[in-house]
């Protein structure tokens, strides 16, 4: 597969040219020449692959050329020994569903608790194969609003031969985000920058254009702009996809955030009668193909979901949901492409008022293409914290404010219905696990549970050095390194 800069249409790169450098030279991000077709046996047998099966024929030919098949397979089982169950809210309500509620894609099952492990995972394990040959240390540079740092970190530690930077805005991650961040140490160095998400980005993306650190340091991002970061979330899209068609949901995972009691609690109404549930019972009407509602902030995760559509994977369609960030919201409603400051919200990883990864749906679609495969939708904190208790009080559910994003986005489709997107299956993803963000969910609904992969990133200590929104201090840091 050759890549180009959404900038440039005319100078091809590999895929592993794409990866290793993450921007194209003119600043522009990678985007595949083509978007595969999945073959129409893999399509009429989503249902039955396993999870690293379905990413080994989604990304294939996404590597062509650059990874070879045998290779590939110990890629994806080494970046997913977990997966992304589709659940309902309440197993004992699952008939409600043929009513219309929507369904969740459990995607926090991963070591960080958040979608990102599946990308970041893939993406190191990836490097490591396509840098096996060279000396030269490689140096990452990521810029986080939170989740991506703990991502990036945890896939990268201890990968010989390469360090990674990370910049997060100080004091807009969480406790726990900046310990999965800065608490690893060893050949992972955080930088808190103060100022906002958009700054931490700025400043990456210009040390990427500095001739001086690209003569001196082998520099590379991680971040959703990163190919080979994007196409492995384009994997959860295809196997949920194959799921909901054919009706059936999977058994609660570990970490599924519905608390024991509040289970029991329903079962004494007769409403549930386990905490758990056999997997492949019915969820949905069968055969109609589902709508994803993605809660969005660098649009990363809705880019990979536009890829697994176009690759033939059986979705109806998309609703973008944002927090009071709204600029493709706007966008969608208006044709007008209007970036902005981002502005803190409680769902700060999507606290973006400049989407990166929106150069690539726009390289990839027109206005009208986008129209027709996405509804956009924003979501104010208030709205947020009531579907929480909402939620929480109606089915024992936690969702955390991303998630609690999606879910209202649905809510408020429904209630204004318009269209018919809303009209079939829909299925919400849960981009990270409530107890990250428990300082906000517990002042809702009281203690949420706390999964393993959680209580180990605790008890770690946050180490990282303060610097201003400033070049030449990223520069300093950058090359006292070397
Ligand atoms: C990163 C993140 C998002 C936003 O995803 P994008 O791909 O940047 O749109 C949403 N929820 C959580 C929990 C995240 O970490």
């Amino acid at each position: 597969m050759r890549y180009y800069s959404t900038k440039n249409a005319c100078q091809a790169f590999s895929f592993a040219e794409a990866a290793l450098t993450g921007l194209a030279p003119d600043g522009g991000l990678y985007i595949p020449e083509t978007i595969p077709q999945f073959r129409a046996s893999v399509k009429n047998s989503l249902l039955s692959m396993s999870f690293q099966e379905i990413a080994f024929e989604t990304i294939k030919p996404f590597v062509k050329g650059d990874i070879p098949g045998s290779i590939l397979e110990d890629l994806c089982t080494g970046a997913f020994p977990f997966n992304a169950p589709l659940v309902p809210v309440n197993p004992g309500l699952a008939e409600l569903f043929s009513k219309g509620l929507p369904a969740l894609m459990e995607l926090f099952h991963g070591p960080t608790a958040a979608f990102k492990d599946f990308g970041a995972r893939f993406m190191a394990r990836t490097f490591s194969y396509l840098r096996r040959e060279e000396t030269k240390p490689l140096r990452i540079l990521v810029a986080t609003s939170g989740d991506t740092g703990g991502a990036v970190a945890d896939g990268f530690f201890g990968v010989e031969g390469i360090s990674v930077t990370i910049l997060y805005p100080k004091g807009r991650v969480s406790e726990l985000q900046e310990k999965q961040i800065a608490g690893l140490g060893g050949n992972i160095s955080a930088l808190a920058v103060e100022g906002s998400f958009d700054d931490c980005q700025a400043m990456v993306k210009k040390a990427f254009t500095d001739r001086h650190l690209q003569e001196t340091l082998a520099l590379s991002s991680a971040n959703s702009i990163n190919i080979s970061r994007l196409i492995p979330q384009a994997v959860y899209f295809a196997a949920v996809a194959g799921r909901a068609q054919s009706g059936r949901y999977d058994s609660d995972g570990e970490a599924t955030p519905r608390a024991k009691k509040e289970t029991q609690a329903s079962s004494e109404t007769g409403a549930a009668s386990t905490p758990t549930m056999p997997s492949g019972k019915r969820l949905f009407r069968a055969a109609h193909p589902v709508t994803f509602c993605v809660p969005s902030g660098n649009f990363g995760n809705l880019t990979a979901g536009l890829y697994a559509l176009s690759m033939g994977a059986p979705i109806a369609g998309f609703i973008a949901a944002t927090n009071i960030n709204k600029t493709v919201p706007d966008y969608l409603e208006s044709g007008n492409y209007k970036t902005r400051l981002s502005q803190a919200t409680i769902s700060n990883a999507m606290d973006v008022g400049a989407p990166s990864n929106f150069e690539r749906m726009a390289a990839h679609w027109s206005y009208e293409e986008l129209r027709q495969m996405i509804r956009g939708v924003f979501v104010t904190d208030d709205e947020t914290r009531q579907t929480i208790a909402e939620v929480h009080r109606n089915y024992g559910y936690y969702l955390d404010p991303h998630g609690a994003v999606g879910w209202t986005a649905v809510q408020k489709l429904k209630a204004a219905a318009t269209g018919n997107i809303t009209s079939g299956n829909c299925v919400v993803a849960a981009t990270a696990h409530p107890a990250k963000f428990s300082e906000t969910v517990e002042s809702i609904t009281g203690a949420v549970p706390i999964p393993s992969t959680i209580k180990k990133a605790l008890g770690r200590t946050a180490q990282s050095l303060t610097i201003p929104v400033d070049l030449s201090a990223l520069k300093d840091f950058l090359l006292s390194a070397v």
